[in-house]
């Protein structure tokens, strides 16, 4: 494993982390026993990160055991996050942080998050309620370690935040698709500069740079195939590795095997070991992607569930399909997404844009509006009114 250093309490961190947002299990309810075996895999592949949080449903939970059952708590630097919109009084900080110490099981937490900032006035309210007070307690007492926040705001709101506390690190969407998006690589740089560790997410966007890359995308890659560059998902990764910026990313492997693959490729993808014409072919698949991603949907789930049931994620992966991999490829995993050969169909003209969704989407997708998008490529004429027909008639 390669393991670059925390600038500000000098940790030794693994380079590749692990995401636990996307542990394998039906929704809300992680499977213990993959799980375990994910995180067994992990640890003797000498990753010594893992990151959760308190809105990932049972997520927390499942780790906590894991960790436990398997005797490796200290062995690793576990990461969780503090929902803010849910503190309302500085007793919500201790009620929170209990409940998730307890969850954990364990008695501290190594890199303590905001989690899903996206405007300096969130951390301003927090501020307000006391909890950088609440902070210092906590450090002095040993539960919390290092300090820093998740991010989802535009770039230039980035600096104003990285400035208004003295932020151990920051977590911040980075890929090569998304250079200029949220804080980009100006506010990776600018967060290296004053000295924070920068750990990066969503470096595969979700897979979509890896196993759902469109074809054209993936036959550039496939034809500048290298030693540790023989997957999409090699690539993605190690042209986030090739800052030196960049701390630790957090991939979310949902079985041992893509752990394997995962920490092979962290063996070798140090800073700067992209070549220029690497770079190139990595431009031309970026232009690529650009004309079929049509909506910037990560599938974090976090805008579900649906009061009509509408499976949001699965409609806009499919809605994207359709671009990258061919209009039938799309339609298919759309009557999958909506479960139209049941009895219920849950169609995205189910939507009744009462708006619950938009308001937690970190990439900011005005998702009743991107629906009604969905609807004309897939529902387009008498196939939506069959469709509709055949949705009320479940209800
Ligand atoms: S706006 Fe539409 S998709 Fe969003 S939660 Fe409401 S019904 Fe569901
Ligand atoms: S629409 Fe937004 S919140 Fe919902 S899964 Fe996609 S990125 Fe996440």
């Amino acid at each position: 494993m390669q393991y670059r250093t925390n600038p500000r309490n000098g940790d030794r961190i693994s380079a590749l982390g692990l995401g636990c947002m996307r542990l394998p299990g039906p929704p809300g309810r992680p499977d213990p026993e993959r799980a375990r075996a994910i995180i067994a895999c992990a640890v003797e592949r000498g990753i010594n990160y893992l990151d959760t949080a308190y809105l990932y449903p049972g997520n927390e939970a499942c780790v906590g055991a894991a960790l436990d059952e398997l005797g490796l708590r200290d062995r690793v630097l576990l990461a969780t996050k503090l929902p803010h919109g849910s503190v309302r009084a500085t007793a919500d900080l201790d009620r929170i942080f209990d409940e998730q110490l307890r969850r954990l099981r364990t008695d501290r937490v190594d890199y303590y998050l905001i989690h899903n900032v996206t405007s300096p006035a969130q951390w301003e309210r927090l501020r307000d309620l006391g909890i950088e007070d609440w902070v210092a307690r906590q450090r002095a007492a040993g539960r919390i370690r290092q300090t820093g926040f998740s991010y989802h705001g535009s770039a230039g709101d980035f600096p104003v935040l990285l400035d208004a506390y003295d932020w151990d690190f920051c977590q911040i969407q980075y890929n090569y698709a998304g250079e200029q998006y949220q804080a980009g690589t100006a506010g990776l740089r600018a967060a290296a500069a004053r000295g924070l560790a920068v750990f990066v997410m969503e470096p595969l966007l979700g897979g979509r740079l890896a196993d759902k890359l469109p074809d054209r995308a993936r036959r550039i890659l496939d034809a500048a195939a290298a030693p540790g560059l023989e997957t999409p998902a090699a690539w993605g990764l190690s042209w986030v590795w090739d800052h030196p910026e960049v701390t630790m990313l957090l991939s979310g492997m949902a079985a041992p095997e893509q752990v394997e693959e995962n920490a092979a490729v962290a063996c070798r993808a140090l800073p700067g070991s992209l070549t220029p014409a690497q770079h190139e072919v990595i431009a031309r698949v970026v232009e690529e992607f650009a004309r079929t991603n049509r909506v910037p949907c990560t599938g974090c789930n976090y805008c579900m569930p649906c009061p009509q049931g509408i499976n949001i994620p699965g409609c806009f992966s499919a809605y994207n399909a359709s671009f990258a991999h061919g209009w039938f490829t799309g339609l298919s995993q759309y009557f999958t997404a909506s479960a139209v050969r049941t009895s219920a169909p849950k169609l995205v003209s189910n939507c009744v844009r009462c708006g619950a969704c938009a308001r937690h989407c970190p990439q900011g997708i005005d998702i009743p509006a991107r629906l009604i998008d969905v609807g004309r490529r897939f529902q387009p004429g008498p196939v939506g009114w069959a469709l509709r027909a055949w949705s009320r008639r479940g209800r």
